[in-house]
Protein backbone atom coordinates (compact mmCIF):
# COMPACT_ATOMS: atom_id res chain seq x y z
CA UNK A 1 0.00 0.00 0.00
CA UNK A 2 1.03 3.04 -0.47
CA UNK A 3 1.03 5.92 1.95
CA UNK A 4 1.33 9.61 1.71
CA UNK A 5 3.73 12.21 2.25
CA UNK A 6 3.25 15.88 2.74
CA UNK A 7 2.88 18.46 -0.13
CA UNK A 8 4.62 21.72 -0.44
CA UNK A 9 1.13 23.61 -1.15
CA UNK A 10 2.93 27.16 -0.86
CA UNK A 11 6.17 26.34 -3.16
CA UNK A 12 3.69 24.65 -5.25
CA UNK A 13 1.63 27.62 -5.77
CA UNK A 14 4.30 30.03 -6.36
CA UNK A 15 6.33 27.64 -9.07
CA UNK A 16 3.38 27.65 -11.30
CA UNK A 17 2.39 31.44 -10.76
CA UNK A 18 6.00 31.97 -12.59
CA UNK A 19 6.26 29.06 -15.22
CA UNK A 20 4.83 28.75 -18.42
CA UNK A 21 2.02 26.40 -19.39
CA UNK A 22 2.92 22.77 -18.35
CA UNK A 23 0.25 21.03 -20.66
CA UNK A 24 1.92 22.93 -23.63
CA UNK A 25 5.47 21.97 -22.31
CA UNK A 26 4.69 18.49 -22.03
CA UNK A 27 2.73 18.29 -25.11
CA UNK A 28 6.02 20.03 -26.47
CA UNK A 29 8.15 17.18 -25.51
CA UNK A 30 10.09 19.89 -22.75
CA UNK A 31 12.13 17.70 -20.23
CA UNK A 32 11.06 20.00 -17.82
CA UNK A 33 7.63 19.19 -18.22
CA UNK A 34 7.82 15.31 -18.24
CA UNK A 35 4.91 13.52 -17.62
CA UNK A 36 4.74 10.02 -17.71
CA UNK A 37 1.95 9.72 -20.87
CA UNK A 38 -0.98 7.35 -20.92
CA UNK A 39 -2.31 7.98 -24.67
CA UNK A 40 -2.05 10.56 -27.35
CA UNK A 41 -3.51 11.42 -30.64
CA UNK A 42 -3.98 14.79 -32.80
CA UNK A 43 -6.51 16.34 -30.43
CA UNK A 44 -5.67 14.83 -27.02
CA UNK A 45 -2.91 13.97 -24.74
CA UNK A 46 -3.60 11.60 -21.30
CA UNK A 47 -0.97 11.42 -18.90
CA UNK A 48 -0.48 10.95 -15.22
CA UNK A 49 -0.64 13.51 -12.50
CA UNK A 50 2.96 14.58 -11.08
CA UNK A 51 0.96 14.80 -7.94
CA UNK A 52 -1.36 12.37 -7.54
CA UNK A 53 -3.05 11.80 -4.09
CA UNK A 54 -4.68 8.23 -6.24
CA UNK A 55 -2.95 5.33 -8.02
CA UNK A 56 -3.93 6.11 -11.71
CA UNK A 57 -4.76 9.53 -11.25
CA UNK A 58 -4.81 10.82 -15.16
CA UNK A 59 -4.99 14.35 -16.34
CA UNK A 60 -6.70 14.44 -19.98
CA UNK A 61 -6.21 17.55 -22.06
CA UNK A 62 -6.77 19.11 -25.61
CA UNK A 63 -3.29 18.91 -26.88
CA UNK A 64 -3.93 23.04 -28.47
CA UNK A 65 -3.79 25.61 -25.28
CA UNK A 66 -7.50 26.04 -24.67
CA UNK A 67 -8.76 27.58 -21.73
CA UNK A 68 -12.21 27.80 -21.29
CA UNK A 69 -14.28 24.81 -21.14
CA UNK A 70 -17.29 27.02 -22.12
CA UNK A 71 -16.06 28.82 -25.59
CA UNK A 72 -12.96 27.41 -25.85
CA UNK A 73 -14.05 24.37 -27.63
CA UNK A 74 -16.96 23.85 -30.18
CA UNK A 75 -19.47 20.80 -29.50
CA UNK A 76 -18.09 18.43 -31.08
CA UNK A 77 -14.60 18.86 -29.70
CA UNK A 78 -15.75 18.72 -26.55
CA UNK A 79 -18.10 15.31 -27.16
CA UNK A 80 -14.64 14.07 -28.51
CA UNK A 81 -12.52 14.87 -25.28
CA UNK A 82 -15.00 13.87 -23.21
CA UNK A 83 -15.61 10.61 -25.32
CA UNK A 84 -11.52 10.09 -24.13
CA UNK A 85 -12.84 11.04 -20.60
CA UNK A 86 -15.32 8.17 -20.62
CA UNK A 87 -12.70 5.15 -22.17
CA UNK A 88 -10.41 6.38 -19.60
CA UNK A 89 -13.00 6.15 -16.93
CA UNK A 90 -13.96 2.46 -18.00
CA UNK A 91 -9.77 1.66 -18.16
CA UNK A 92 -9.35 3.52 -15.25
CA UNK A 93 -12.14 0.91 -13.35
CA UNK A 94 -11.13 -2.28 -14.80
CA UNK A 95 -7.08 -1.55 -14.37
CA UNK A 96 -7.75 -0.65 -10.49
CA UNK A 97 -10.82 -2.33 -9.91
CA UNK A 98 -11.76 0.93 -8.26
CA UNK A 99 -15.14 1.35 -6.63
CA UNK A 100 -15.84 4.79 -8.30
CA UNK A 101 -13.94 7.23 -10.74
CA UNK A 102 -13.57 10.85 -9.76
CA UNK A 103 -14.21 13.21 -12.72
CA UNK A 104 -13.02 17.29 -12.46
CA UNK A 105 -12.24 20.59 -14.21
CA UNK A 106 -10.13 22.35 -12.73
CA UNK A 107 -7.41 24.97 -12.85
CA UNK A 108 -7.03 28.79 -12.47
CA UNK A 109 -6.43 32.05 -15.01
CA UNK A 110 -3.73 32.64 -12.75
CA UNK A 111 -2.09 29.23 -13.17
CA UNK A 112 -2.67 26.16 -14.82
CA UNK A 113 -5.13 27.65 -17.49
CA UNK A 114 -4.70 24.96 -19.68
CA UNK A 115 -8.02 23.22 -19.97
CA UNK A 116 -7.73 19.66 -18.58
CA UNK A 117 -10.17 17.31 -17.16
CA UNK A 118 -8.80 15.03 -13.44
CA UNK A 119 -9.81 11.77 -13.87
CA UNK A 120 -9.27 9.45 -11.01
CA UNK A 121 -9.79 6.06 -9.79
CA UNK A 122 -10.87 5.46 -6.09
CA UNK A 123 -10.19 2.37 -5.19
CA UNK A 124 -12.52 0.20 -3.08
CA UNK A 125 -12.49 0.25 0.70
CA UNK A 126 -11.97 3.65 1.10
CA UNK A 127 -13.98 4.77 4.12
CA UNK A 128 -16.34 7.74 3.55
CA UNK A 129 -14.75 10.07 5.07
CA UNK A 130 -11.64 9.72 3.30
CA UNK A 131 -13.62 9.81 -0.46
CA UNK A 132 -14.44 12.30 -2.69
CA UNK A 133 -12.32 16.21 -2.07
CA UNK A 134 -11.17 14.41 1.23
CA UNK A 135 -9.05 11.62 -1.86
CA UNK A 136 -8.32 14.14 -4.45
CA UNK A 137 -6.81 17.39 -2.24
CA UNK A 138 -2.98 17.02 -2.35
CA UNK A 139 -3.53 19.12 1.17
CA UNK A 140 -3.82 15.74 2.80
CA UNK A 141 -0.37 14.29 0.71
CA UNK A 142 0.59 12.94 -1.99
CA UNK A 143 1.63 9.91 -2.73
CA UNK A 144 5.39 9.02 -3.68
CA UNK A 145 5.60 6.54 -5.85
CA UNK A 146 9.18 6.29 -8.12
CA UNK A 147 9.26 6.91 -11.60
CA UNK A 148 9.60 2.82 -12.87
CA UNK A 149 6.37 2.51 -11.00
CA UNK A 150 4.88 5.54 -12.19
CA UNK A 151 5.64 3.93 -16.01
CA UNK A 152 4.33 0.94 -14.94
CA UNK A 153 1.28 2.31 -14.03
CA UNK A 154 1.09 4.36 -17.35
CA UNK A 155 1.22 1.46 -19.19
CA UNK A 156 -0.97 -0.44 -17.60
CA UNK A 157 -3.68 1.92 -18.10
CA UNK A 158 -2.96 2.43 -21.69
CA UNK A 159 -3.27 -1.44 -22.37
CA UNK A 160 -6.79 -1.17 -20.50
CA UNK A 161 -7.66 1.93 -22.40
CA UNK A 162 -6.74 0.25 -25.69
CA UNK A 163 -8.74 -2.27 -24.97
CA UNK A 164 -11.79 -0.09 -24.28
CA UNK A 165 -11.06 1.84 -27.89
CA UNK A 166 -10.25 -1.51 -29.57
CA UNK A 167 -14.08 -2.34 -28.48
CA UNK A 168 -15.66 0.60 -28.65
CA UNK A 169 -14.43 0.63 -32.75
CA UNK A 170 -15.52 -3.20 -32.90
CA UNK A 171 -19.42 -2.07 -31.28
CA UNK A 172 -19.73 0.94 -34.09
CA UNK A 173 -19.00 -1.24 -36.79
CA UNK A 174 -21.22 -3.69 -36.12
ZN1 LIG B 1 -1.14 25.24 -22.63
Amino acid sequence: MTTRVPFDLDRYLEGIKTRPCFICGCVANDPSFFHHRVYEDSETIIFLSKYPTLQGYCLVCPREHREDLSKDLNKAEYLRLQEMVYLLSRALKTAFNAERIYVLSLGSQQANSHLHFHVAPLPRGVPLEKQQYNALMVENGILQIDELEMARLAERIRIALTAEMTDQQASSSD
